[in-house]
């Protein structure tokens, strides 16, 4: 049995080295904006991948938005679909599943880290399984130490005999 040790002093976001999955996954569903899962924000730069009222987020009702911390799901998310160079950017199939990636991991560490609220997402249930070696690579990726170490710090495991996914 192999346990993931994941280190919370390490699990910090990096927007520099993410694909704005925070900005593209989730639903918005606010008085004044809404749009879907996996569609990108409207005030995201999809070019830069930069908001574009970064500045003026809590003016524009936004706030939120500079107060979510992914705990490094993204850019460890985004890693991984990096070195297979597909993405949601280039390929809408590998960015629905890119998608679920995220929601799920990102979901994992916030039941452990965090008391912010949930995303929004469509992310169901029964893409749990089929995932879960995309979700295993991304923790692995987070975790100081890989899966060869043996850590209970969060109780997850890669033969999925007691995974809280
Ligand atoms: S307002 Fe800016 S930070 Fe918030 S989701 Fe849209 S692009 Fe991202």
């Amino acid at each position: 049995m192999t346990r993931i040790m994941l280190d919370p002093e390490k699990l910090k976001p990096d927007c520099d080295s993410c694909d704005g999955l925070c900005c593209v996954s989730p639903v918005l569903d606010l008085p004044h904006y809404q749009k879907p899962a996996a569609q990108p924000c409207k005030n995201l730069d999809v070019v830069n991948l930069r908001c574009r009222i970064f500045e003026t987020l809590e003016d524009e009702g936004y706030p939120f938005c500079r107060a979510f911390d992914c705990h490094g799901a993204g850019p460890a998310v985004t890693a991984l679909f990096r070195e297979v160079g597909r993405s949601w950017r280039n390929d809408a199939d590998a960015g629905k599943v890119e998608f679920d990636v995220f929601n799920i991991v990102y979901a994992t560490l916030h039941r452990r880290l965090a008391d912010d609220p949930p995303l929004i997402t469509d992310v169901t249930e029964e893409h749990h399984e089929a995932l879960r070696p995309f979700i295993d690579a991304v923790l692995i990726w987070l975790s100081d130490h890989g899966a060869d170490e043996v850590g209970d710090h969060f109780g997850v495991r890669t033969d999925g005999t007691d995974a809280e996914r």
